[in-house]
């Protein structure tokens, strides 16, 4: 069996979020642990923490995956957004910690022009620093990009030259299907599925995947377009996503799904889809 899930809102408390979960019929799901907008957010207080936790074992639902706020560009070449992604970064990892989740993720930052290598450098710095100011053992998952301009993690080499210099346990991926696709990799196919997976094995290695974001694409391959789609209403399409969810890697491998909310389908009827495409 497949485990999926979608991202849950965490309005009026964060063990709010677990209830949200169950009633979708979630098996994981992910959350921003605070407002992902603006730098501002109140630090989380044991009781809270705590009645995160007690819902969550009771549930069963997991792993948890909390999601960095929008702000933070950890290859900024401005020192003083640098230095606040830096700290909101290592914030973040240790609500992770209070909260008991394993997994963050994180987009690996725009260079803002300053160049690919300088914002490695400096992304690889930060999370350095990050990790060596937070004791816990949360792992740190990186998100893959659609390649927009400037941008950092569009190509499966950017991520393996970082978790190369980075030598830790302590970072994973996230590959999100929507920005691979945007990004020019094949998975429509068996035949383009299996060589993207190939790819990644080769230059990361399948044992740092951790989480898959399992959204459509409103934009065509290579088109770079970050634009999420309801599953099999893209341009990945029906058939792209039973070949993407009947293979074993990606089945044995945690989804969650950041797809609209419109008209046409809600969290629930996508759930639906991706678990019928998954056993059809
Ligand atoms: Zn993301
Ligand atoms: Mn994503
Ligand atoms: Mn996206």
């Amino acid at each position: 069996m497949v485990r999926v899930g979608v991202h849950v809102s965490i309005a009026g408390g964060i063990a709010k979020a677990v209830d949200r979960a169950a009633e979708k019929g979630c098996d994981v799901f992910q959350i921003f642990s605070r407002s992902p907008r603006g730098w501002r957010f109140n630090d989380l207080s044991a009781e809270e923490a705590m009645s995160f936790t007690t819902k969550l074992k009771k549930s069963g639902i997991g792993p948890v995956f909390d999601h960095m706020p929008y702000l933070p560009n950890l290859a900024s070449p401005d020192e003083d957004v640098y230095k606040q992604s830096v700290s909101t970064l290592t914030a973040e990892l240790f609500r992770c910690g209070q909260l008991q989740i394993p997994f963050l993720v994180t987009h690996l930052g725009s260079h803002r022009g300053s160049g690919q290598e300088e914002g490695l450098k400096r992304f690889v710095g930060a999370i350095s620093t990050a990790f060596s100011e937070t004791e816990n053992s949360v792992e740190l998952l990186l998100e893959n990009t659609a390649g927009t301009k400037n941008s950092m993690g569009g190509s499966f080499e950017d991520i393996a030259a970082i978790i190369d210099s980075l030598d830790t346990e302590r970072v994973g991926v996230c590959l999100d299907t929507c920005h691979l696709f945007g990004a020019g990799y094949e998975l429509r196919t068996m035949e383009g599925l299996g060589t993207t997976l190939d790819e990644f094995e080769t230059l990361i290695g399948l044992d740092r995947l951790k989480l898959v974001h399992l959204n459509d694409s409103k934009g065509e391959l290579g088109s770079a377009l970050d634009r999420h789609e309801h599953i099999g209403l893209g341009r990945i399409g029906e058939d792209g996503f039973r070949t993407i969810l009947r293979n074993e890697t990606i089945k044995s491998t945690p989804m969650v799904l950041e797809t609209p909310i419109d008209s046409r389908r809600d969290d629930l009827g996508n759930l639906k889809v991706a678990r019928e495409l998954a056993s059809s």
